[in-house]
C-alpha cells in the first residue's frame, strides 16, 4: 500500500473540488441544512469496497484508501467515533471519501483525466520534493472534507459557535473553512 503523503496528483482547484462534492450530495440529495451523515454516504458511495479493521491492522494510518482498486479501510474506533458524531473522526471520514471518489483507479483513469474526465493520476515524489498544494492528494482531499461537511452557502452568514454546533466539526475545521468562503 503505498502513501500518498509521498505523492502528487493532477491540479484541483477549490471550484473543482467543489464541484465533485456537490456531486456526492445531489447524489444522495443531501438535507444541506443538517449535520451531513458522512458515515451514511460514504457508506453509499463506496459500498463493499468499504472495510473496518482494527488497530493492529492499520497501525500508524486511521484510515487509508487503496487508489489502485479503491479499498477504503477505516479502522474500527475511528469508525466508532464519526458514528457517534465525534469532529475529528467525521472529517477523517470526509477525508477518506475523497481519496475514493478524486484518486481511486489512477491508471485506468489516466486517459481519462487527459480527456478532463475522471481521476487524474497519481504521480510518487523524490524524497524531499516539494509541491504546491493544488497537487497535493492530501491537500485536495481535505479541501473536499471541510467542503462536504460545511456547505459554503449555509456557513457564510454563519459564526464559528453556529457551525460547529450544526454541523457537527471542530473548531479548527470550522475556522478554516469560514476563511474560505468570506
Ligand atoms: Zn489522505
Amino acid at each position: 500500500m503505498k502513501d500518498l503523503r509521498q505523492s502528487q496528483t493532477l491540479p484541483m482547484s477549490r471550484a473543482a473540488i467543489q464541484s465533485a462534492v456537490e456531486r456526492v450530495w445531489s447524489a444522495y440529495q443531501v438535507d444541506l441544512t443538517k449535520k451531513i451523515d458522512i458515515v451514511r454516504i460514504t457508506e453509499w458511495e463506496v459500498k463493499d469496497k468499504f472495510h473496518i479493521v482494527s488497530e493492529d491492522e492499520l497501525r500508524d494510518y486511521e484510515a487509508l484508501t487503496e487508489t489502485q482498486t479503491g479499498d477504503m479501510y477505516m479502522r474500527e474506533d475511528i469508525y466508532v467515533r464519526a458514528c457517534n458524531g465525534e469532529p475529528r473522526a467525521r472529517f477523517t471520514m470526509g477525508h477518506e471519501l475523497a481519496h475514493f471518489c478524486l484518486h481511486k483507479n489512477q491508471d485506468q483513469n489516466k486517459r481519462l483525466a487527459r480527456d478532463g474526465f475522471g481521476a487524474p493520476p497519481i504521480r510518487y515524489l523524490q524524497p524531499g520534493q516539494k509541491i504546491l498544494c493544488i497537487y497535493d492528494p492530501e491537500w485536495q482531499a481535505s479541501a473536499f472534507s471541510g467542503e462536504m461537511l460545511m456547505p459554503a452557502m449555509h456557513i457564510r452568514h454563519m459564526t464559528i459557535e453556529e457551525i460547529i454546533l450544526q454541523y457537527g466539526v471542530s473548531r479548527s475545521a470550522a475556522r478554516y473553512q469560514k476563511m474560505r468562503v468570506t
